[in-house]
């Protein structure tokens, strides 16, 4: 499917340049145009991929190009007074080409923690087309500021989408990694499944010959349960011989099996289904759900997808579990993407909150003790006089 992807914030700007890279690597052509919004210049400095005039600082006046601090609140602030600057960028993507908006922030920071909300509120009100969010959670150790942050943005994030996208850094962090090489790896493993999903939609059918294509409609018609989905994936190597070739079919395409190639698909389904979701939930909770099948026309076949689709159904509860191949000629992989949208039994969530309502009074009990502590500090019992 065809996106306008904007990144907000730092970790917003990051991943959509990744994406950016992702798109052109795969060929997946679901970029159709990159936006980067933030409210500190050397971020915007930092991107490689999104064009110079598609980055838009705000908040100029009250910042002056040196962000907000993980200020969320002053994040949605800057942004309504700048939303004209956004839409000025807007202005330039062909829209009609559109299938959908994708927003996307780190949900703990402040610029696209309050930003994001804004604009995706902005976007719904003057556009067609769904505007879908990627909200990334923070870990859990970055502390109570970052959680309070993320939970408030969830809150009004979810509320203004059509649906929440959800990846908790929390999961996929590695023991022993510095900070810098573990957002590279993870924002890998975003655009890797995220893109995936969006590249599926864009086969046209007579590129290849393939059993049952995915098409943009269905990824959105899987989204339009609205609220918070979640994506997993898993994959297999097929394997290239010398020449390149697939080592299974190096003889005639007789010797293809089916039978092997539908239990892989029906086992790389449950793998991605009941392995590392990008937000662990519990996969019955789930409204709707996308088994995509990716990999070499050749090897994926639609009784795998079936079965994988079939099985879903039964895993979920849910009647509506939609399938389809995304075809690569030039991949080694064979894999399974799973779609789960309209999750609602999210224990991170629940935890995320608990922790942003103990943050939130311990924060406030801190404040109240520290103006008492400073009031004891400065009094002089009327010893002294203040100058002036
Ligand atoms: P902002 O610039 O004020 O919006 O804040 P940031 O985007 O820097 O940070 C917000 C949150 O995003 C942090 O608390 C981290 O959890 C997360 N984060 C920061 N950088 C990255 C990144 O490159 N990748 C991912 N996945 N998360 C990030």
């Amino acid at each position: 499917m065809k996106l306008a992807l904007i990144g907000f914030g730092q970790a917003g700007g990051k991943v959509v340049d990744q994406f950016l890279a992702y798109d052109s690597e795969i060929g997946g052509g679901f970029v159709e145009d990159a936006i980067a919004v933030n409210t500190a210049t050397a971020d915007l400095h930092g991107l490689e991929n999104v064009p110079e005039d598609r980055r838009v600082l705000v908040g100029q006046a009250r910042v002056n190009g040196h962000g907000v601090g993980a200020d969320n609140e002053l994040g949605a602030a800057v942004t309504e007074t700048d939303i004209d600057e956004i839409q000025h960028a807007i202005d330039q993507v062909p829209t009609h080409e559109l299938d959908a908006f994708l927003v996307v922030a780190g949900l703990g920071g402040g610029t696209g923690s309050g930003g994001a909300p804004v604009l995706a509120k902005h976007l719904r009100t003057i556009y067609t087309q769904p505007v879908y969010g990627l909200g990334l959670l923070p870990a859990m150790d970055e502390g109570g500021i970052y959680t309070l942050n993320a939970a408030r943005s969830f809150q009004t994030f979810v509320r203004e989408v059509d649906n929440l996208l959800v990846f908790d850094n929390d999961v996929w962090r590695s023991t022993g990694e510095s900070v810098g090489d573990g957002y590279d790896r993870i924002n890998r493993e975003i655009v890797e499944r995220f893109g995936l999903l969006f590249a599926s939609g864009e086969v046209s059918h007579g590129d290849v010959v393939a059993e049952s294509v995915v098409d943009s409609s269905e990824i959105i018609n899987t989204l339009s349960s609205g609220g918070v989905s979640t994506i997993g994936y898993a994959s297999e190597s097929v394997g290239t011989n010398s020449d390149g070739l697939l080592s299974s079919f190096t003889g005639s395409n007789d010797e293809f099996d089916e039978g092997s190639a539908t239990n892989r698909m029906t086992s790389l389904v449950r793998k991605a289904t009941l392995g590392r979701l990008t937000l662990p939930c519990d996969v019955g909770s789930a409204d709707r759900g996308l088994v995509v099948a990716t990999g070499p026309a050749d090897h994926l076949n639609r009784k795998g997808v079936e079965r994988g689709r079939q099985w879903l159904e039964e895993e979920t509860g849910s009647m509506e579990i939609r399938g389809g191949d995304y075809p690569r000629a030039d991949d080694s992989d064979v894999g399974a993407v799973v779609l789960l949208s309209g999750v609602t039994d999210v224990p991170r969530v629940k935890r995320l909150q608990q922790v942003a309502v103990e943050a939130k009074e311990t924060t406030a009990t801190v404040h109240a003790n520290a103006e008492d502590e400073f009031a004891t500090l400065v009094d002089t019992g009327g010893e002294l006089d203040a100058l002036f």
